[in-house]
């Protein structure tokens, strides 16, 4: 089967058209906010403006025509209701003009999938860290249950933040890692676990307090430090108390290679495995909602072209019965 997948939760408009076995094509159009982080409304301006030339690409370079492909999926949340909104009208005319069925896929459960699939790992503690999300997930009882999650922002958005406040453009997170590669002294800020959710807002407050007193190399380098650290501890926790032994890193913010190496040590320690997804894989990504979406209809799942939006789509919400 063929089948394409519409990712735009956020800052993304991206198209993958799979089959079982690989990517017959990628093709990603990525809004680049002119100042501050992401405008929802110019964000779903920039997908409406580009999503049926992005479509088109994709198939063409696919090298098949529009009646052949089987299955439209489609990025259900969660995200920016104006964004999702073009992107499900966009899968919900295109399932209708070719008269395909079309599944809405969980954003977060995509991100999991699809590392599962590049990686070969079968059943790991999942750290889902992007702009907005940040999740520690495994598999139970039929479902992805989160066992630890953010109170407040996610990771992507608390680095993004405070770069703003350096007035480095979005996105920040990729600057801030190389600002902490230059930095070696850590600054004490807030390490706050709260069982086994965490939260960042209070620490990019306090980083933000001290600019004028630090070099920027050593706070970028103990926000990294710190905030990793927490993530680094909830996925251990939960890596021991379910008794698995693969851990997978994935969403944007996975491109760190500070944050990959704690995990990767606190991994090795354990007896247990690492698995990261390729770069093309780990930030949003058209690839990712359609694989998830075959795998959801080969596994039974139908849904009507009269389907809706979710901004605040949770994964555990979601019955996985392909599992
Ligand atoms: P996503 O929403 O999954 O596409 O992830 C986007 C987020 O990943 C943004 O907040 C980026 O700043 C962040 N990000 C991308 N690359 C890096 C990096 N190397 N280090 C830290 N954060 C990153
Ligand atoms: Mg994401």
């Amino acid at each position: 089967m063929k089948a394409l997948g519409i990712e735009g939760t956020a800052w993304n408009l991206s198209i993958g058209v799979v089959d079982e076995n690989k990517v017959l094509s990628h093709v990603s159009t990525p809004y680049q906010p002119k100042s501050g982080g992401i405008h929802p409304r110019e964000a779903s301006q920039h997908h409406a403006d580009n999503i049926a030339n992005s479509i088109e690409i994709a198939i063409d370079k696919a090298d098949l025509n529009p009646s052949e492909i089987d299955l439209i999926s489609f990025s259900q949340g969660p995200g920016m209701g104006q964004c999702l909104r073009v992107v499900a009208t966009a899968a919900r005319t295109l399932s209708l003009s070719l008269n395909k069925p079309i599944i809405g896929v969980n954003h977060c459960i995509a991100h999991i999938e699809v590392g599962r699939w590049n990686t070969g790992c079968e059943d790991p503690v999942v750290l889902y860290v992007s702009g907005a999300n940040s999740q520690v997930l495994a598999y139970r009882g039929n479902r992805y249950r989160v066992f630890g999650e953010t109170l407040d922002i996610g990771i992507g958005n608390a680095l993004d933040k405070f770069a703003r406040k350096l007035d480095i453009p979005h996105p920040g997170g990729p600057e801030i890692e190389k600002l902490a590669k230059k930095g070696n002294k850590l600054i004490k800020l807030p390490y706050t676990v709260k069982g086994m959710d965490f939260s960042f807002s209070g620490l990019i407050t306090s980083a933000e307090n001290q600019i004028n007193k630090n070099k920027k190399t050593n706070l970028a380098y103990s926000i990294q430090e710190t905030s990793f650290a927490m993530l680094t501890e909830v996925t251990e926790r939960a890596l021991a108390h379910l008794e698995k032994n693969e851990v997978l890193l994935c969403g944007g913010v996975a491109h760190n290679q500070r944050l990959t190496k704690m995990l990767e040590t606190m991994a090795n320690e354990r007896d247990s495995k690492l698995y990261k997804p390729k770069p093309e894989f780990l930030s949003d990504n058209g690839a990712m909602i359609a694989h998830t979406g075959l795998k959801m209809y080969k596994a039974g799942v139908k849904h009507t072209p009269k389907i809706k939006i979710k901004p605040d789509y949770r994964p555990d919400s979601v019955e996985v019965n392909w599992r």
